[in-house]
């Protein structure tokens, strides 16, 4: 994809959770290629919902278009292979006995071979230096690790979108500092969920704002994050 082609489009998403009010409300916006897009908001805004819909995690009513194919039931394995999402915690993502057999499982689901897998683990280990961790459990690393660790399980993969939910959160000064210029490093296309606004304002160009499941805003990163009235409207400031 080139930089400039619509690589998300959402169009009147909605979306309730079984047993509530709608956490989605008719949301409509675009991703283009190679942009890195901050959606923020306070607690319980939406952004969590909404990011994982655009890996067809959740479905809601309306069209979600990736990489120009509309999500539906039949090419969400398609379509998780171009859109990778980062958890907030990285327990919902690091499962296996090694951090090495983490990043193997989805490239042994694809049926790669040993030579490339290892191939490609290296690489990623190297890219974020997680050197030396991959013979050990991810529940023996740092915070800061783990989080890296968590983002190599994606990245691994070769996604052409990268989803974060929250990435910052739980990280102590310098496991975050290291993960923020980790974020400003990566050329792919980038969707950040987040109330850490120092981490928009470094990563992401451009902004959208989402309050009880309806975008109240969007538009360049500065314009919004210098917008404190704005921001202390919905709980941001
Ligand atoms: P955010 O990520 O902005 O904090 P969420 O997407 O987590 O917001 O939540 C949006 C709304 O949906 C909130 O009202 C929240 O209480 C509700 N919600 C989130 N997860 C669930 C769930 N699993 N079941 C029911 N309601 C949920």
């Amino acid at each position: 994809m080139d930089q400039g082609e619509k690589i998300i489009e959402v169009v009147g998403l909605t979306y309730v959770y079984p047993d509530g009010a709608p956490a989605l409300k008719n949301i409509s916006f675009v991703v283009y290629a190679g942009e890195s897009v901050g959606i923020i908001g306070p607690n319980g805004a939406g952004k969590s919902t909404l990011l994982l819909h655009l890996n067809g995690l959740l479905r809601g009513k309306g069209k979600i278009f990736v990489a120009g194919e509309e999500i539906n039931q039949k090419n969400l394995r398609k379509i998780r292979s171009k859109i990778g999402l980062v958890f907030e915690d990285p327990r919902d993502q690091l499962f296996m006995p090694t951090v090495f057999d983490d990043l193997a499982f989805g490239l042994i689901n694809q049926g790669k071979k040993e030579e490339e897998i290892e191939r490609k683990i290296q690489k990623v280990l190297s890219e974020l230096k997680l050197e030396g961790c991959e013979a050990r459990p991810a529940r023996r690393l740092s915070a800061g690790e783990r989080k890296k660790a968590s983002l190599a399980t994606v990245l691994v993969m070769e996604p052409e979108i990268l989803l974060l939910d929250e990435p910052t959160a739980n990280l102590d000064p310098g496991g975050r500092k290291s993960f923020i210029n980790i974020l400003k490093n990566l050329s792919l296309t980038k969707v950040i969920a987040t109330h850490d606004l120092d981490l928009v304002r470094q990563v992401c160009s451009r902004v959208i704002l989402l309050d009880k499941g309806i975008i109240v805003a969007q538009g360049g990163a500065a314009d919004i994050l210098n917008n404190t009235s704005l921001l202390q409207a919905h709980s941001l400031a």
